[in-house]
């Protein structure tokens, strides 16, 4: 299939296009050499983002896994641990980087947890595992690190009381909470809680302006002045010093700005597609688990379902032996969300098999 015949490719929402207005604020941003900390356009971005987030100070970085990785290695010592779940992006698709770049070790707690969405936190299972102070003999934990939203559990939402438990039990150990919040404007959307009301939650949090926000590039990482300038050292250490990178942070605010608000089209767009699915295999997935711009389907042949899917210009994604993934954002047009709830919904009437 050529590129030309796909009508919606829902893979993900990394697939944003920048919008002729976001180009025209990147062309006539200032700039500066960002090393050299003389980029305003990259300064004001760094305020303003971690004023959202009631933090002190923020860092740009050129991705996610780069701002997730200087969050997380911020608070682990090399032969240390951090803690999360089993299908956190941190441990499945950052290609090992917190070991490999930081000596971090991981343990993880089961995503999968009976009657609660995938990827939902309970707090006395992340107690449980974590071990602080764990003496000469077992590895200590430095660190718990929370997604939100979930991606691999389909976009699931972290509700604020469990967060609260797990930052209480966290902070009275002496233990660092960090969150990867590359969706978390998904989460506020769907909930109306700012922010600021997760973050505070936190030490450290990864957000992401290039997923569904729009923008073609960028995270920022927030945290204390201490930790973000530790993080700038070991940013510029890891080859992330970038110079005239303005241009970037102009598309990150203005996505902020003007984007935020496509979110909840995104949402609505996403149990359309569920609604349909479920229709058409009922056991496939239940509509009121999808929370926000993502929506797992649980089948035993994804992959055949993303390449039937393919054949009529509906492209997705197999994420391992029984999840095919559909995610939503601001590019896909009406009719391309039509056009997949029609085709979803003969795929699965037909042709899925069920674990
Ligand atoms: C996309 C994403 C990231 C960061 O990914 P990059 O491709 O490195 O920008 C981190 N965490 C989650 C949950 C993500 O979905």
């Amino acid at each position: 299939m050529t590129s030309s015949t796909v009508i919606a490719d829902l893979r993900s929402d990394t697939l944003t296009q920048p919008s002729p207005d976001m180009r025209e604020v990147m062309m006539s941003a200032q700039t500066g050499d960002d090393v050299y900390g003389e980029d305003p356009t990259v300064h004001e971005l760094e305020q303003y983002v971690a004023g959202l987030l009631g933090h002190e100070a923020g860092l740009f970085c050129p991705t996610g896994s780069m701002s997730n990785w200087l969050g997380v290695r911020s608070h682990v010592a090399p032969g240390a641990e951090v803690v999360c779940d089993d299908l956190a992006h941190i441990v499945r698709a950052e290609l090992g980087s917190h070991g490999a770049f930081a000596g971090v070790t991981t343990r993880t707690w089961p995503a999968h947890i009976a009657d609660t969405p995938v990827g939902q936190i309970q707090p006395d299972v992340i107690s449980d595992l974590t071990t602080p102070k764990a003496g000469p003999y077992l590895v200590s934990t430095a660190a718990i690190s929370v997604e939100n939203t979930h991606n691999f559990g389909g976009g699931t939402i972290q509700p604020l009381d469990a967060l609260r438990q797990v930052s209480t039990f966290a902070h009275e150990n002496n233990v660092a909470l960090h969150m990867d919040g590359a969706r978390l404007w998904n989460a506020c959307a769907a909930t109306g809680h700012s922010l600021a009301e997760y973050a505070a939650l936190c030490d450290t949090v990864s957000v992401c302006l290039s997923k569904g926000l729009g923008a073609p590039v960028g995270s920022l990482l927030v945290g204390s002045q201490h930790i973000i300038d530790e993080a700038r050292v070991w940013r510029k250490r890891a080859g992330g010093g970038m110079r005239q990178i303005g241009m970037l942070a102009a598309a990150g605010r203005y996505a902020i700005d003007n984007h935020r608000v496509d979110l909840f089209r995104d949402h609505r767009n996403a149990v359309k597609l569920a609604t349909a699915i479920a229709e058409a295999a009922p056991h496939a997935l239940d509509p009121a688990t999808v929370e926000t711009n993502i929506v797992a389907a649980n089948v035993a042949n994804p992959v055949e379902i993303v390449e039937l899917a393919a054949t009529r210009g509906v492209r997705a994604s197999a994420l391992g032996k029984t999840t095919v993934r559909f995610v939503t954002y601001r590019d896909l047009t009406d009719e391309a969300i039509a056009h997949a709830t029609s085709v979803l919904s003969d795929i699965f009437a037909c042709a899925v098999a069920l674990p």
